[in-house]
């Protein structure tokens, strides 16, 4: 297989370092319902676990839940958006996380993504988080201010490398009421203090106050303890490169000693209607709306498979039509390798256009213009996931009877005992179209 590393930024051979691939995906801070954007990178990591699998490794992927310490900035400012999540719904934290990742485990099971091995709830590693900072402390790597323990970067020659980022040119372009007691501006916090009369409900007492994890502690000491570094393959939204990446590499080298991953993938962002996806812009569209307007969970993941993960895509309701198209015209096909003898054999081909950087969208292409048996269409169903086979049946006997008796029909010239018959089979969802090798039968829907 061959995948983009933006470790070197370029394409380059996968091989696992042991027998198991590990691979680790960011996810979502569970505070609020998921957008469609949330789920564009999953489609991605779902079909990248897919087809390793079907190419012949052993996986074991590990994602995580944020429940505590991501606030609002992104950075080391503003509130925690389970605090806030919580104080706008009248609920705690505890029971917004809850509630929330519910929802996107269920969303994730409707796109049909494969469970991950061990989903990690950050809020069930604190001891881990506090055993780390002590290990970054024993190190050198960290400073205590009145706001919690920073990591300083100054420390980590490398901190700049993975984003390419230049140091010098944020400094010089830090807010000049920069009051903070930062060494450094890439300086980030790994534990956060509770302010004397600071609201937070989730707490934990470490170096003798109350406080929380940092935002990034929590993916560096899962991935520790769940999988062990260095892992194969770390995945994630390009939005992560230049802070939450950086600095989980940044804290397992300085605490554990060692590189925290082989390869690092990013899925681009999409945007609705050419704009970015934004509350104000009222284009947040959940799954549920894309449902509303008569498009399922698959049409989605379809039209995210149609498109490649690296590259910004831009959706609209005209593209998810087509490929809500798509998807039937080849359960059409499907239908048709039940009436009839197809040749096929070409899977090999489809899984070398996906095995090279995951390439879906030169997949769905082959997937288009070649001629395909059932066997094809049971791994392209394992490769994609997508509900290809069980949501076209084969059609019952009863079916087919009467499918034969509206033949008969036609050949007797009983058009309306066969158009009665073609009506009938018509409510039941099935429509037939007439060819020379007599009528074939596909899903109306
Ligand atoms: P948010 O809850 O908005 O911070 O989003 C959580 C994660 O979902 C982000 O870190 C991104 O990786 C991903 N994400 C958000 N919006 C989009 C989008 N428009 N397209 C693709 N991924 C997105
Ligand atoms: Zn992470």
């Amino acid at each position: 297989m061959k995948l983009y590393n933006t470790l070197t930024r370029k394409v380059e051979d996968f091989k696992p370092l042991g027998d198991t691939v590990k691979i680790y995906t960011c996810g979502p801070t569970v505070y609020n319902f998921p957008h469609i954007g949330n789920y564009a990178a999953y489609a991605y990591w779902d079909l990248l676990v897919r087809c390793l699998r079907l190419n012949g490794y052993k996986v074991k992927r590990v994602l995580n839940l944020t429940d505590v310490g991501h606030l609002t900035s992104d950075g080391d400012e503003g509130e925690d958006k389970l605090e806030k999540g919580a104080r706008l719904e009248g609920k705690t934290p505890f029971e917004i996380a809850d509630f929330y990742a519910k929802v996107y485990l269920d969303n994730y099971a409707a796109m049909e993504f494969l469970p991950a091995d061990v989903i990690a709830r950050a809020t069930d590693y604190i001891t881990e988080d506090m055993k780390a900072v002590d290990l970054m402390t024993e190190r050198g790597y960290t400073y205590e201010t009145r706001d919690g323990v920073y990591f300083n970067t100054a420390k980590f020659a490398e901190y700049a490398d993975f984003a390419r980022l230049d140091l010098a040119g944020l400094q010089a372009g830090a807010r000049v009421d920069f009051s903070s007691e930062k060494r450094n501006v890439s300086d980030f916090a790994v534990w956060k203090f509770i302010q004397p009369g600071e609201k937070h409900a989730m707490r934990w007492d470490y170096l003798g106050r109350p406080g929380y994890p940092g935002w990034h502690l929590e993916c560096a000491t899962i991935i520790h303890k769940e999988l062990g570094e260095p892992i194969d393959i770390h995945t994630g939204g390009i939005d992560h490169i230049p802070v939450h990446h950086t600095n989980e590499i940044a804290e397992t080298y300085a605490a554990y000693g060692t590189e925290l991953s082989r390869f690092w993938l990013h899925c681009d962002f999409i945007t609705i209607d050419g704009q970015k996806i934004s509350k104000s812009l009222g284009n947040t569209y959940t799954l549920e709306d894309l449902e509303k307007r008569g498009f399922s969970p698959m049409d989605y993941k379809m039209w995210l498979l149609s498109g490649h993960y690296q590259g910004t895509r831009n959706f609209t309701f005209e593209s998810l039509e087509a490929s809500h198209n798509r998807r039937r015209n080849w359960r059409e096909r499907i239908a048709m390798c039940y009436q009839k003898e197809m040749k096929g054999g070409h899977f090999a081909e489809i899984l070398e256009a996906v095995s090279d950087n995951l390439n879906s969208a030169e997949a769905c292409a082959l997937i288009d213009n070649l001629e395909l048996d059932l066997s094809d269409w049971e791994k392209i169903d394992a490769l994609f996931g997508l509900r290809l086979i069980d949501d076209t049946p084969d059609v019952s006997a009863e079916v087919y009877n009467l499918i034969r008796d509206r033949d008969a029909a036609r050949t007797n010239k009983d058009f309306e005992k066969s158009d009665k018959i073609r009506d009938e089979l018509y409510k039941r969802g099935i429509a037939l179209n007439d060819s020379p090798d007599g009528a074939m039968w596909y899903y109306t829907s």
